[in-house]
């Protein structure tokens, strides 16, 4: 109806990419986000400590315990989870912000993040990217070298739990090249934009 704030049929859909830590999940969203800048990338909140080279506000907003505490507290999260250790979340506003002024929404969660999202918003558009094998997942996150090897052993563990999850999403990408998954995942994305 006029005047109602029901999402239009035409709204964009919020896409949701998940996968394993390790997988390439942001080089992926990097390189598309360069490619097709009009797909807005949400940005998470953290209490993990920023590694060598990340910047706040760009990768992340990194935060304390408390503020993420008083985010949990007030709704400001459409979802949130812990993950090797420290938790992340999606803050709210602008996802729907953007989805309202016409955007692709882009999120890049784990999966108890995914999971929650497809409960709130089934309507969301649900991507799994897994790696071409495991010994490959073991190579990549063992060679990242920014976590000692009691983080990289949780985030094995964590990274089987996901794979076996592969079913629950609506389609799966190999991450054998980066530009080959770069252009499936744009394919994707545009394919879902009604
Ligand atoms: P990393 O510490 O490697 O940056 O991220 C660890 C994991 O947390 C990755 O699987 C990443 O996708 C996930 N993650 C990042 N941001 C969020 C978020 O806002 N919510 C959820 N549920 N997971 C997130």
């Amino acid at each position: 109806a006029p005047g109602s704030d029901a999402v239009s049929p035409a709204a964009p859909r919020l896409i949701v990419l998940s996968g394993p830590s390790g997988v390439g999940k942001s080089t992926v969203v990097r390189k598309l986000r360069q490619r097709q800048p009009e797909v807005w990338l949400s940005v998470s909140v953290t209490t993990r400590p920023p590694r060598p080279g990340e910047t706040e506000g760009v990768e992340y907003y990194f935060t304390s315990d408390a503020e993420f505490d008083r985010m949990v507290a007030e709704g400001e999260l459409l979802e949130w989870a812990s993950f090797a250790g420290n938790r992340y979340g999606t803050p709210r506003r602008p996802v729907e912000e953007w989805l309202r002024s016409g955007h692709p929404v882009l999120l890049e969660i784990d999966l108890q993040g995914a999971r929650q999202v497809r409960d709130s918003m089934p309507e969301s558009f649900h991507v799994f990217l897994t790696p071409p094998s495991w010994e490959e997942l073991v190579h990549r996150l063992s060679g990242r070298g920014t976590e000692d090897a009691e983080v990289v052993r949780r985030r094995l563990d964590t990274a089987r739990v996901e794979i076996a999850a592969e079913k629950e999403f609506d389609a799966t990408l190999v991450n054998t090249s980066v530009c080959d998954v770069c252009a499936e995942l744009l394919a994707l994305i545009q394919a879902q934009q009604v």
